[in-house]
């Protein structure tokens, strides 16, 4: 196809050879490529930077922020169907690409998505529970919302945070001017603090044909806001990994998903599970999945989107996922090459700076054998900071 001449897209299932257009550059979008090109599909990445993590390994790239129309338009002419790993197009350039291609996850999606507050009122509307939450646009607004609420409890901006970026923690009343200082004039949601037992996660996969598959409930830790470990399967009660799986069906259907979601969750003191957030896209916490799984959440994602057959979300192991987090993180990759034990994943990023994720690590053990603190801790010996 040539880029500007709008064709008509090749139809599901695509049949090999197709191109899958993937809005965003990060490692995401570099392990669904990579996912893609096993499935015999081509991937085309529209992304800001030019030797971005999923362009290195991508059949094409439009470099273009992700609002400028003509940039988008071409884009749209070089795929067959078009999906995300970066969520923060501006709805207009959503319609715009959705006019020109199929989009799957549902623009509709994305935009519940994209904002806290759409997210929280679309997952009580659908009878899942969260913390109590009210959206906040004033400080006398901050004030009558905590008097509800009660504190502690997390003011978030409702759109573009991630990595617990966008968050101000007011302990006491006196602190919630200088929260609402720190991230007014944004749109603000306040959220009940959780003092959660812990944080778990469910990657569920929904395909064009309506099949729901989810891979189990996974255990995540988070270091300064940023995901540090997953542990698969989470140790909780089997009670609790059903619900979590239960929830995270339950969105990808009352979404009409097509693709796959991540459903991050608190398991609250009393084992209730609490949905915190949702990402219609692969996600940081099921990259255990590639090592552990027959087919990975990268994969089901592709399957999901090009219309082909899920398989079944299976585990043949239990496993342990590790980030490599900025420069310390890079500075680990030599004794992760050199441990065995230890499958090794690096995303091609050129600068380190604080915070950001340059690989993670994934050990495994026997179905059924994942060790306690100490062993895992053991086992992931030089990937750990
Ligand atoms: P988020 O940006 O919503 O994913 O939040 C990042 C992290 O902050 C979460 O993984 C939790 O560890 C913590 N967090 C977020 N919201 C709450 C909450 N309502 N109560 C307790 N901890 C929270």
């Amino acid at each position: 196809m040539t880029a500007g001449a709008i064709t008509a897209g090749a139809g599901f299932p695509l049949p090999p050879n197709a191109t899958i257009g993937l809005v965003g550059g990060g490692q995401l979008g570099r392990m669904s490529a990579l996912a893609a090109a096993r499935l015999g599909y081509r991937c085309h990445i529209l992304t800001r930077e030019a030797d971005s993590p999923a362009a290195q390994v991508a059949a094409g790239v439009t470099l273009s922020d992700y609002a400028d129309p003509a940039s988008l338009r071409a884009f749209a002419a070089a795929v067959d169907v078009i999906s995300f790993e970066f969520e923060n197009v501006s709805a207009a350039g959503l319609e715009l690409l959705a006019a020109l291609r199929p989009v799957r996850p549902a623009p509709a999606v994305l935009r519940i998505s994209q904002d806290r507050v759409a997210e929280k009122r679309f997952l009580n509307q659908a009878g899942i529970a969260t913390a109590p939450w009210e959206a906040v646009d004033s400080l006398e607004g901050l004030h009558a919302a905590a008097a509800r609420i009660g504190l502690p409890a997390v003011l978030k901006t409702t759109r573009y945070g991630y990595d617990g970026k966008g968050q101000a923690r007011p302990r006491r009343s006196e602190d919630l001017a200088a929260a609402f200082a720190a991230l007014a004039p944004k749109p603000l949601i306040l959220e009940g603090f959780v003092d959660f037992a812990c944080e778990v996660s469910v990657i569920v996969a929904r395909g064009a044909d309506g099949a729901v598959v989810a891979f189990d409930t996974v255990e995540n830790r988070h270091r300064d806001g940023i995901l540090d470990l997953t542990l698969a399967p989470a140790r909780v009660p089997d009670s609790v990994a059903a619900a979590a799986q239960d929830i995270a069906r339950k969105v990808a259907v009352a979404l009409d998903l097509v693709g796959v979601l991540a459903v991050e969750m608190f398991v609250d003191r009393d084992g209730r599970v609490l949905v915190n957030e949702i990402a219609p896209r692969p996600h940081n916490s099921g990259h255990w999945t590639i090592d552990a799984c027959p087919a990975s959440q990268f994969e089901l994602h592709i399957r999901a989107i090009a219309g082909l057959p899920l398989p079944p979300a299976s585990r043949h192991a239990d496993a342990a996922m590790q980030n490599l987090v900025g420069p310390e993180g890079l500075a680990r990759w030599p004794a992760v090459l050199a441990a065995p034990g230890l499958i090794p994943h690096l995303y091609g990023k050129t600068e380190a700076s604080p915070g950001r994720k340059m690989g993670h690590v994934t050990t495994l053990f026997p179905r059924g054998g994942l060790p306690g603190e100490f062993g895992v801790a053991a086992a992931l010996g030089p990937a750990r900071g």
